[in-house]
């Protein structure tokens, strides 16, 4: 997730305060009290974007960035299957609020290199649902946002889609940037 400053405040002023921080140390797999502040988070958008009338516009677009990331090499085609990625206007520039599903901000569809690289930061996500479980990654995105580690790097789960951004992104401008003939 990617999100306003304005919205991380409210988020922790709103959510973050009236739960206790130390609820969920360690592995919080199947305790649903640890995945409430994701959850309360998600539920609004969730239920916006499944009827947001844009969402399935400009497959074009989304199946040239899973093919650009392929080619990278960064991430397997298998990575994709399964994966449903749809348009809507959120906050920030994409969302990964349940296994398997991508949510990105139609304003990508103006620069296919930030739809890419956002794309590969959404794709990590989705590695790491698959990887902790659903649970496993909801509980540890609350832990996170709970003790007020934030949206960005601070933010454990984050750190690592955002490292892997990077690596999108500096592949991307390597593969793009003119070669000096020897
Ligand atoms: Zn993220």
């Amino acid at each position: 997730m990617r999100v306003a400053l304005a919205w991380l405040v409210a988020l922790h002023m709103t959510l973050a305060l009236p739960v206790a921080a130390d609820e969920c140390n360690g592995d919080c797999t199947d305790r649903r009290a640890c995945r409430e502040t994701f959850d309360a988070t998600v539920a609004p958008v969730l239920a916006r974007c499944g009827s947001y009338s844009g969402r399935g516009e400009r497959q074009d677009l989304l199946r040239q960035a899973r093919d650009t990331l392929i080619a990278t090499g960064l991430l397997p085609a298998s990575a994709f299957q399964g994966v449903t990625i749809q348009w809507c206007p959120l906050t920030g520039s994409g969302m990964v609020p349940d296994p398997d599903l991508v949510l990105l901000n139609p304003g990508l569809q103006s620069n296919l290199f930030t739809l890419t690289s956002i794309l590969g930061h959404e794709m990590k996500h989705v590695e790491q649902y698959r990887r902790w479980g659903a649970d496993g990654f909801k509980c540890r995105y609350s832990a996170e946002i709970r003790t007020f580690k934030g949206l960005g790097r601070g933010n454990s789960v984050e750190r690592e889609a955002y490292d892997f951004q990077d690596r999108v992104e500096a592949t991307l401008k390597n593969a793009s940037s003119p070669r000096q003939a020897p």
